[in-house]
This record gives C-alpha cells, structure tokens and sequence, in this order.
C-alpha cells in the first residue's frame, strides 16, 4: 500500500475566498481530507476588497465584503479542514497534482480544487505602482471623504468607473472621467447621470499615460488617441477601474482556459484534466457573484465525493 505523506489529501483547494472556502466546508461535510491553501494573510478573496453592502446572497446581509468575510469564516473556524495562510503557491502539476509553495513546502492531492479568482486590471503606466495607497484610491464608497474638494481622474468606461464617478462627484471638486473608446460600454442610466453631471468632465478617446508627483500625486498626463494631443490635469487623486482578469497563470498550458484566460470548465466545475476542478470567479466570467462562487464549491466536491 501506498505510503500516505502529511502533505497528501483528498482534495487540495488553491485560493481561500469564498468559492474555496466552501468547498472547503463541503468536503468537511462528506468526510474529505482537504487542505485550503490562500496566498494573502486572511481568507476572504475579494471580499476583501468589497466595500459596498451585500444584500443579495441569500440568508446573509452584510455592510461590506470584510463583514461578509467574517461570518464565512465564524462558519467554518471549527471545521475539521487543514489550512494554510501566507501559501504562495510557485508551481502546480496538474497532471501529477502536485503543488509547491514559493517558501518550499509541497502538497499533493487526489483531486485539486482551482479557485484562485480574480483581480483587478493593471494600467500598466508610470507612477502606478509608486502612487498605490498615497493617492491612488481603492474604491469611491470607502474613500470619498479622502477627495473632499479634489481634483480626481477616474478611467474606465464600464459600470465601476461610471458609479464611482458618480460617487466622488459628490464630495470632489471636479471628477474627470477617462476612457479610451468613443462610448461607454456601463449601463445606460449610468451613463446618463454622469452626462448630466456638472462636476464630471468626460474625455472620451482618451488614455491616461501617466501618473505625476512627488510624495503625493499632483497630476496625469493623459493622451488623445485620435489627435495624439497631450495634456496636463493638476489632479490629486486617481481611481482605476479598468475591469478585472482571472488569476490563472500557474495553469496556462496545463489546462483549457478562454481567450480572456478564465479557466474552462464543464456543469460540475470539470476542467480539461482529470480529477482538477475549477471554482469561483477564475472559472465564471459571465456571473461572477458570491452566490454562484461559493453553490460551485458545493458542486465540485459533491462530485469528488461521488468518485471517491
Ligand atoms: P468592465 O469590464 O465592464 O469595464 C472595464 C472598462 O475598462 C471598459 O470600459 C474597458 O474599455 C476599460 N479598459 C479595460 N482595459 C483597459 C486598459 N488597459 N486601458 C484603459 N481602459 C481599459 O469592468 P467594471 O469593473 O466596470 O465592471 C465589472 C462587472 O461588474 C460588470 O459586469 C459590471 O456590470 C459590474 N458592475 C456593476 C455595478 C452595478 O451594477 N452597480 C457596479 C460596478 C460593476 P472598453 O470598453 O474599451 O473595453
């Protein structure tokens, strides 16, 4: 008989958000050794960084993602299921069903459960990186009362930008909103509101190219791309909104994922190998909500313990 290592489980779960926490809780439930592996210091994904209230998953409400977070993980505190905080995963086998973490250790499962969700998108421009918390806001509803009579650039052209531009102009001084095609792909009420808006300047056809300053931001330096005109707005604060993209690297190769990267899966979270199952966000581009996250979980594991 096979020798059974500390680090072997049934089931190996990347990613400690919602959908992972409940699959997580699942196998708990139908009697699978499993272990919960998250790469930050606290479980909770995106809800981490979800800072309006809940109040469409089913059975709970909650004032923000954190709060939401918390009650996920008062649930599942006294369940019998190893897990790991701070597991930066460096490599995964898929095949082999093997994972590595960046500081050494190994884990290996019969069946890995993929639910390392998403994040939001990159500019990818000077200053972005630098002016991250000091003057690069995360979110309009946590941190208008830091823009109080300022000057903030917002980009984006979906819902988030057109919300958040609605947000701020309440508390700024004057909101320029920039987006890079000649339309607004958010939604039309939206649209029609920041339109009308006396505080929000629209620059359309428009990339932002820089972020300037020196311990604070001061302005942006941002581009036509019709005319290739450049412009200067003294600005203090800067909000991006550009859409978000599914954290799936470690798989490109080894698995099917879509164009946009998010990972394939069939109606029981199946991936394109065997025994590997995907949950979550990575895998649900066209609802990503917290209700479906955490009813993949369930499914998945409901699966594996039919195999087992
Ligand atoms: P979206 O993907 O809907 O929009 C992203 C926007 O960013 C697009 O306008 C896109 O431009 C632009 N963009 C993407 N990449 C770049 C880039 N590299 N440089 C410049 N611009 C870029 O994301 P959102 O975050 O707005 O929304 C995500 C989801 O959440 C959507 O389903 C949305 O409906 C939902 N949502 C709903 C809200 C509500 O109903 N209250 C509030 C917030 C979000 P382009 O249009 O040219 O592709």
């Amino acid at each position: 008989m096979k020798k059974v290592e500390k680090n072997e489980f049934d089931v190996v779960i990347i990613g400690g958000g919602p959908a992972g926490l409940s699959a997580a809780l699942w196998c708990d439930d139908l009697g699978l050794s499993s272990m919960l592996l998250e790469k930050e210091k606290e479980f909770g994904g995106q809800l981490l960084w979800t800072y309006n209230a809940i109040e469409n998953h089913l059975g709970i409400t909650a004032k923000n993602g954190r709060e939401m977070s918390e009650i996920f993980l008062q649930q599942t505190e006294k369940r019998n299921f190893s897990r790991h905080l701070t597991a930066g995963v460096e490599k995964v086998n898929l095949a082999e069903k093997t994972i590595s973490l960046t500081h050494g250790e190994e884990f290996s499962g019969k069946f890995i459960i993929l639910a390392t969700g998403v994040r939001r998108r990159k500019l990818n421009i000077p200053g972005e990186d630098f002016f991250r918390g000091r003057g690069i806001i995360e979110s309009g509803k946590k941190d208008a009362d830091k823009i109080e009579n300022k000057n903030v650039v917002i980009v984006g052209g979906g819902d988030a930008a057109l919300e958040n531009a609605l947000i701020l102009s309440e508390k700024a001084k004057k909101v320029y909103l920039v987006h890079r095609r000649d339309e607004f792909r958010g939604r039309k009420e939206f649209i029609e509101k920041v339109e009308k808006n006396g505080r929000v300047e629209i620059l359309l056809e428009t990339e932002l190219v820089e972020i300037k300053g020196d311990e604070a931001i001061r302005s942006v330096r941002t581009k036509n791309r019709k005319s290739g005109e450049m412009r200067d707005l003294q600005i203090e604060a800067v909000l991006l909104r550009i859409g978000i993209e599914p954290n799936t690297e470690l798989f490109r190769g080894q698995i099917d994922l879509d164009k946009n990267g998010y990972i394939e899966i069939d109606s029981s979270c199946r991936t394109s190998i065997a025994n590997v199952f995907a949950v979550g966000d990575a895998a649900n581009p066209t609802a990503p909500t917290i209700s479906s996250a955490v009813g993949m979980g369930a499914t998945a594991v409901k699966q594996i313990s039919a195999y087992l």
